[in-house]
């Protein structure tokens, strides 16, 4: 049955072995982030026997998957107040920035007999979550010190999510210093000072990651990919999974459009080059299923020429194979393509076990 995606549990597995080993020579921690492919429960369980030893994800309800394994969970995104009864049922730990939400948290544990634990994180610049002002910083420990249920274990940062501002040296030197003087002005038992996403890893393989012992990885996992410069980390895998795709249309066709010009089923005004007649193909699959900045063809005399929906178009004039109506083309997925397909019913999921 086509679409479907191939998932390399092997590669997976190899990718988390070998970027534990890194982080273990500079006595980093890794919480493995499950939310880029759903929290699967096959590949949760191959990252556990590679040694992750704490899983964090943005859903409460990919967490509550979880439930049955033996790993510490935490809560990655803040948590929304209507879910803090849950927070504190199905994670251990969960990232905060609000007052009001860590207070809803303590009234949540304090009433199942719980007791909860935070990573408070602080905005560097890249302007998605994080306390931005230290006045600010402060009063939210003040009062955190003051709810019954609550322990502050940590802080953090995020990066290159929401400004594209990556981490630097002197980002996770702030971080340390700043944790460093709150926690001795505020006696606080700090074990977690979490520097960051796969696009810190860079960092660490240049040794300059200042006190830093604990990074929250997803890319670099599935995809074996640092992602500040999107380098592959040394004896990775970057193709995990593979997308099999169905041609339904091949036809040889103008490569712009012509006609009346209104907008597209994106609402955008496309532009096109114009290469005279090109051989053109089109495979069921679409934008519900995969992203299309996310997705290379394995064979790379395919051009992507986007889609809509439900349609994949591409040019297939250079190719070396004659594509029919009926052909299986494969492609390597990026981060965006994996995140989609796994949320696709549509698309069926072939877990391998096998390196090849
Ligand atoms: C998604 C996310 C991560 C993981 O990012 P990767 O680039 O996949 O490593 C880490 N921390 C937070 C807060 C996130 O939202």
């Amino acid at each position: 049955m086509y679409p479907r995606l191939l998932v390399n549990l092997e590669k997976i597995k190899e990718n988390t072995g070998i970027v534990l080993e890194i982080c273990k020579k500079h006595g980093i921690e890794i919480l493995a982030i499950t939310k880029g492919f759903c929290a699967d429960p096959q590949i949760v369980e191959v990252m556990i026997q590679a040694g992750i030893k704490t899983i964090g994800d943005s859903r409460i309800l990919n967490l509550k998957k979880l439930e049955s394994y033996n790993v510490v969970k935490v809560l990655i995104r803040i948590p929304m107040l209507s879910e803090v009864e849950d927070v504190v049922k199905y994670c251990n730990v969960s990232y905060n920035t609000e007052i009001k939400t860590i207070k809803g948290l303590s009234l949540a544990a304090q009433k199942n007999g719980k007791r909860h634990k935070i990573i408070i994180m602080i905005d560097k610049g890249d302007l998605r979550e994080g306390v931005y002002s230290l006045i600010e910083l402060e009063e939210i420990i003040q009062e955190t010190l003051r709810l019954k249920n609550i322990d502050i274990v940590g802080f953090g940062i995020n990066m290159k999510c929401f400004g594209a501002i990556i981490p630097t040296e002197k980002t996770l030197e702030e971080l340390t210093v700043t944790t460093k003087q709150l926690a001795d002005k505020y006696k606080l038992n700090v074990n977690t000072l979490s520097g960051g996403n796969s696009s810190s890893f860079y960092l660490i393989e240049t040794e300059r990651f200042h006190g830093i012992n604990n990074i929250r990885l997803g890319e670099a996992l599935i995809l074996g990919t640092e992602a500040s410069f999107n380098k592959i980390i040394p004896g990775c895998y970057n193709d995990a999974f593979t997308l099999e795709a169905e041609v339904i249309e091949v036809k040889e066709k103008p490569s712009i459009p012509h006609g009346k010009l209104a907008l597209n089923a994106f609402n955008k005004v496309p532009s096109f080059d114009d290469r005279g007649n090109i051989k053109r193909m089109i495979c069921a699959i679409g934008s519900q299923d995969i992203d299309f900045d996310f997705i290379i063809p394995k064979d790379d005399s395919l051009r992507i020429l986007g889609g809509s929906s439900d349609h994949f178009i591409l040019d297939c004039t250079l190719a070396d194979v004659d594509y029919k109506v009926g052909d299986i083309v494969s492609f390597t997925l990026g981060y965006m393509s994996i995140l989609r397909v796994m949320n696709s019913p549509y698309v069926e999921k072939v877990f391998l076990n096998s390196k090849f």
